[in-house]
């Protein structure tokens, strides 16, 4: 291989060779979901983006330890310590407990990643599970004069900070701009400034998730909780710490001013950013009402879909953008995916049943040194699929007799290709061994539920149906005939 990773750093806003603090080893902290709703597709790009990151790093070779958390308290709806609870507010609405919203949403967001592939992280901390580390770090912010108690909640000072640090570092935003464009403060508020946030907050007699503190009973602040299980976790200093671009501004602006207050130290080496998802050229968003629920676009059950797609065209159809660029979604591009996702993994399988012969007019060592050289320039997944595809293009020609590989080469390439898109690229083929057997016995399954809607039997071919569901598999009427699909 003859280039080095290199990773856009949101911090300086450059690209530069990836050097991790210690040798062989990567340090890597992605802020997790709010566990209060079911994830949606947005999200979804944000881990798979990740996960790509986390597979690379594995194909290198590196150690890595990812900590990605679960936040299941302390997020109001606001991100700056105003509105309710996200959690109390869904409960309600659920009529279940705070903790049961997160049992429900976290084993939601589980499965979601499950479904494309992504690996596991090495530690999935959450913020219930830290309160005396959150509490901690706060005494310590206080005794360093960055913090203040103001009614029983605490608040962070970020005029103090601002004078000594570079509260804006990250988001490159002018801090008196910043001031002008925030709500004035009123008699009535607890915080001395206007850019204040909080790092404690004191429960009102009706919040459910509360703790006791130095400070009487609360909950700890949003950003404080990334913070604690950060440092924890990975060190004071650590190499990666990731998050969508949206979290720039106001999350990890915070994080960082917290970690430096406690720590003297900026947390992370660099800092990166994943672009949103869009429809329609609008963010993804549940606030927005234009989400796209995975489960919706596996069934095709969405107005704005003509049918359903797999878990694995979606992720293909993420990984044909770079991390850093919006990506839009829509029918076409789908299908697109679709096809071009059958292609490739046509062409890993076929790449190892090849007829060999005496000469090759194709490199596989020039293959391999574009396609390290595409995801060394920070994960670029598109380039490296343009290259991949090179490949595909050369194995059909192959295959149809038009050209010919070296027995080594063939071996080689069959290689290169499956470990590319199974392991880095975190493609594997949709349905796996008993193909065979389970089209045979979904062919026989939906010809019976046929028969029973002939006959008007409806509570058979109903049967039929919600009996597949619930073991995963679904089946669609179309103007085409009957198809099934494993969720
Ligand atoms: P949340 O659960 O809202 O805290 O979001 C979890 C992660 O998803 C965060 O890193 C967000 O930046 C990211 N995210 C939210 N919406 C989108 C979107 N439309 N596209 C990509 N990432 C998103
Ligand atoms: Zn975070």
């Amino acid at each position: 291989m003859n280039s080095e990773l290199k990773i856009y750093n949101t911090l300086n806003r450059e690209t530069s060779i990836f050097k991790p603090i210690h040798a062989g080893l990567v340090g890597m902290y992605v802020c997790g979901p709010t566990v209060y709703s079911n994830a949606h597709l947005g999200n979804a790009r944000t881990y798979i983006s990740f996960d790509i990151m986390f597979r690379y790093f594995l194909h290198l070779g590196y150690k890595v330890r990812y900590v990605r958390n679960i936040t299941d308290a302390g997020h109001l709806e606001g991100d700056r310590d105003e509105g309710e609870d996200k959690f109390a507010k869904k409960a309600k609405l659920e009529q279940l407990e705070p903790m049961e919203i997160v049992q429900k949403y976290s084993l939601d967001f589980h499965e979601v990643l499950r479904q494309f592939n992504t690996l596991p992280p090495s530690i999935e901390p959450t913020a219930t599970g830290h309160i005396i580390e959150q509490i901690e770090m706060t005494k310590k912010i206080i005794a360093n004069g960055y913090a203040y108690e103001s009614n029983g909640s605490i608040y962070f000072d970020v005029e103090k900070f601002s004078k000594a640090y570079n509260y804006t570092a990250l988001s490159n935003r002018n801090l008196d701009e910043l001031l002008n464009n925030t709500r004035t403060l009123d008699g009535q508020d607890e915080k001395k400034g206007r850019l204040d946030f909080a790092l404690w907050i004191k429960a009102k007699p009706e919040h459910i998730m509360r703790w006791q503190s130095p400070w009487g009973e609360g909950f700890p602040g949003w950003h404080l909780e990334c913070s604690a299980m950060s440092s924890k976790y990975l060190g004071n200093e650590f190499d990666i710490h990731g998050g969508g671009m949206d979290l720039v501004p106001t999350h990890h602006t915070n994080e960082i001013a917290q970690n430096i207050a406690c720590h003297h130290t900026q947390p992370a080496r660099y800092w990166v950013h994943t672009n949103m998802l869009t429809v329609n050229g609008q963010k993804m968003s549940k606030s927005l009402g234009n989400s796209f629920l995975p489960a919706e676009l596996f069934s095709g059950n969405h107005p704005l879909l003509e049918r359903g797609y797999s878990p694995m065209t979606v992720r293909f159809f993420m990984l044909q953008a770079h991390y850093r660029s919006t990506l839009d979604l829509s029918n076409e591009a789908l299908q697109a995916a679709e096809k071009g996702l059958a292609r490739l993994l046509n062409a890993c399988k076929l790449a190892s049943q090849l007829k060999t012969g005496n000469v090759s007019s194709f490199s596989v060592e020039e293959l391999k040194d574009k396609v390290y050289a595409a995801l060394n320039e920070d994960f670029n997944t598109p380039i490296a699929l343009a290259n991949l595809f090179e490949a595909v293009k050369y194995v059909n020609l192959v295959n149809d007799g038009k050209e010919t590989l070296t027995a080594a080469d063939q071996a080689a390439l069959a290689q290169f290709l499956n470990q590319m898109v199974k392991d880095v690229l975190g493609l594997k083929p949709e349905q796996e061994a008993g193909t065979e057997k389970i089209d045979g016995l979904m062919k026989m399954l939906i010809s019976m539920r046929a028969e029973a809607k002939n006959k008007k039997d409806f509570a058979t071919s109903d049967f039929i149906r919600d009996q597949l569901k619930e073991i995963g598999i679904e089946i669609k009427d179309g103007k085409e005939g009957t198809s099934f699909s494993i969720l």
